[in-house]
């Protein structure tokens, strides 16, 4: 039996909602399903921003359902695309000032930024769902 890693239709309609709510228009976001993400069992989602060029690419992992969470795993994806013109900036223009390796630039930022997402992401939904 083959598994379908096609985005389902609700998906690709919670996608096209979320970019609306997020002001995201100019992004071209696409989607993929995929059964394993980062050959780590517990990632439910990889976002790459490609900010010249306004291009969004997600991975979901396929067994996302239509619910709050994965909603917010979506919204969670987007809004590292969204953040992805701050992102190129921290690239291009402020890492190369530091003196430190990059690496170790990349894991601070990612450890001061998941957090920020993620908080973000469960707001978001909750006040979507509060919506009259
Ligand atoms: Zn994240």
């Amino acid at each position: 039996m083959s598994i379908d890693l096609t985005a389902p239709p609700w998906l690709l309609s919670k996608c096209s909602l979320w970019i609306e709510r997020l002001q995201m228009g100019e992004w071209d976001v696409q989607i993929k399903l995929a059964l394993v993400l980062n050959e780590d069992p517990e990632c439910r989602g990889t976002a790459e921003a490609y900010p010249d060029i306004s291009l969004g690419r997600i991975e979901l992992r396929a067994d996302i359902e239509d619910n709050a969470e994965g909603e917010t795993t979506l919204v969670h994806e987007l809004l590292h695309i969204k953040h992805g013109r701050i992102d190129d900036v921290i690239n291009r223009v402020l890492e190369p000032q530091i003196n430190v390796p990059t690496p170790m630039v990349k894991s601070v930022y990612r450890l001061a930024l998941e957090p920020f997402i993620d908080s973000l992401s469960k707001a978001l939904v909750k006040l979507a769902k509060e919506e009259p």
